[in-house]
């Protein structure tokens, strides 16, 4: 019998987390953060305790609760059996850990995990996962997690616990304190049109992997085939309306993938939208209003999306070609296709080492410009982030031309040269820039629902407004996922004998467009 288990993602956008078994066997498809649930309980400067590992999270249902799946570091804490017994429900969850499981009954709950994408909604909670559950997903995928571990808090890359140690010297000599270590995790590559087998030496599930157009590249799309034969096919984060080279993942995924399947999990997130602007009209249209104000000279044009779209900065680049001026990008943005531009299929080549492509340097620190304002923050002056006191740095202005690195006086003094890569957390830049009055400002980073977290829209427009910018929002955003019509034909392609809506809080389109959807409640199994 084979049977499907939705824990996230339902009548929700994002947290998905999806679990098919067959014979006691399992492979769970995608865990990532559900925003809306996460935004119920904090705000700004109220989160999560981390140092509280995954208890939080458990208490307030904040992560799926699955047996068997999380590292006990992050359920029971190191420091437990020391406690006095009136304390310990501090430091305890009743849910089972991956070891305990596997101690019980001499087998992992669930053989390995399938990521779609590198967005936090489809990938997060494998920060708490046990280390030894093998993750599959695309090579992009993967270095993506490899360079937002560079760039953040966070590494996706390791699993962290602790190890309890005593004080030798300092205040308190003799007590105990917690040292953190790490253990990397097992990211195995899912490469296309190669079967992965699940588990490897008895194999239940057969996995494979179809690139799809979404927002972030290295995206995927999964078809599962079960030893009795059942296949379910998940769409993960799709779009039909990227650049030729990207959509053009999509539709090879329809048609190389077999139809009729039992099951098609399908993604809904703009069901009840048919907008169908696509990147090539974005720049087209941001083109043709630009090309069409006579005092373009004497302003500067910021755009704001995030730095994790490739396939939009291929969009603004376009129209800064059009309009001869140079795109100036954010550091995370130039440290991303640095480490992605060795991905063909990315259309990227050698564009850093474009005349026309600049990185912005930010004041940090001293706010002085010298280089060591950058130590706690690398990525700024260089694509490596492992500086060595005895190595030479790989600065930007050494691997590409000496002036790559542009400062805000730069900006001042030439508006008229630049498209402005400025996102939310960067606002205060705009101090520094004294940007012309009614410079344009095009969001292009909207979504019904902002998958890297909430647009505070009503913040931005005050900066807008303090500096006399022109704001530009409607009409020039492509968005990450497909309409209406797309979904539709998609469904019809596939022709499933079931459809499970996720990623959508219109579950009732489906149930109403096809006769054949199937809605399931929050971790209730059902079979097939
Ligand atoms: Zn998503
Ligand atoms: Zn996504």
């Amino acid at each position: 019998m084979t049977s499907i288990t939705i824990y996230g993602g339902l009548s929700t956008i994002g947290g998905n987390c999806i679990l098919i078994e067959e014979n006691d066997t399992r492979i769970m498809l995608d865990n990532g953060m559900c925003f809306s649930k996460e935004n119920l309980y904090y705000k700004d400067f109220l989160n999560p305790r981390t140092n509280n590992a995954l208890r939080d999270y458990l208490e307030l249902g904040l992560v799926p609760k699955i047996p068997g799946i999380y590292g006990k570091d992050k359920i029971k804490d190191v420091c437990l059996d020391t406690m006095d017994l009136e304390s310990q429900y501090l430091f305890e969850h009743s849910l089972k850990s991956y070891e305990e499981y596997l101690r019980e009954t001499g087998k992992p709950f669930i053989s390995a995990l399938f990521i779609t994408h590198a967005h936090l909604d489809h990938f997060r909670n494998i920060k708490f996962m046990a280390p030894e559950i093998p993750i599959y997903c695309s090579k992009i995928t993967k270095k993506l997690l490899a360079i937002v571990s560079d760039l953040s808090q966070e590494n996706f890359l390791k699993y962290s616990y602790y190890e309890i140690k005593e004080r030798s010297g300092g205040f308190f000599p003799g007590c105990t304190y917690k040292d953190k270590l790490y253990q990397k995790r097992d990211i195995k590559i899912a490469n296309p049109n190669k079967k992965v087998r699940v588990p490897e030496d008895d194999p239940i599930f057969e996995v494979e992997g179809f690139p799809v157009d979404h927002s972030i590249p290295g995206a995927m799309a999964f078809q599962i085939t079960t030893i009795s034969g059942k296949r379910i096919i998940y769409s993960g984060d799709i779009r039909f309306h990227g650049h030729k080279h990207e959509k053009e993942n999509s539709l090879q995924f329809l048609n190389n993938i077999e139809p009729i399947p039992e099951l098609f999990i399908v993604e809904g997130t703009r069901i009840s939208d048919n907008d169908q602007v696509s990147e090539k009209e974005v720049s087209h249209r941001m083109i043709a209003l630009l090309k069409n104000d006579r005092n373009l000279h004497s302003k500067l044009i910021f755009v704001t999306f995030p730095w994790k779209s490739i396939s939009r900065f291929l969009t603004v680049y376009k129209v800064a070609e059009a309009l001869n001026r140079s795109l100036i990008i954010q550091p995370k943005l130039a440290y991303t296709i640095h480490h992605l531009k060795g991905f063909n299929s990315l259309k990227l080549g050698d564009i850093l080492e474009k005349e026309n492509i600049k990185i912005y340097l930010p004041r940090k620190y001293s706010m002085t410009y010298s280089k060591a304002d950058y130590v706690y923050s690398k990525y700024n002056l260089s694509p490596h982030v492992d500086w060595d006191n005895e190595q030479e740095i790989d600065f930007y202005n050494c691997l590409y031309e000496d002036d790559i690195l542009v400062r805000a006086y730069d900006i001042r003094n030439n508006p008229s040269h630049y498209i402005f890569h400025l996102n939310f957390y960067e606002l205060n830049e705009l101090i520094d820039i004294q940007p012309p009055k009614g410079s344009y400002f095009f969001n292009l980073k909207t979504e019904p629902f902002d998958e890297e977290g909430e647009l505070e829209e009503k913040v931005l427009l005050s900066w807008i407004s303090k500096f006399n910018l022109d704001y530009k929002k409607e009409h020039y955003h492509a968005s990450g996922h497909a309409p209406e019509i797309h979904i539709r034909e998609m469904i019809n392609k596939v022709n499933p004998t079931l459809i499970i809506p996720v990623h959508t809080e219109n579950s009732e389109w489906f149930s109403k467009n096809f006769g054949n959807t199937l809605i399931l409640e929050q971790g209730t199994s059902y079979n097939f």
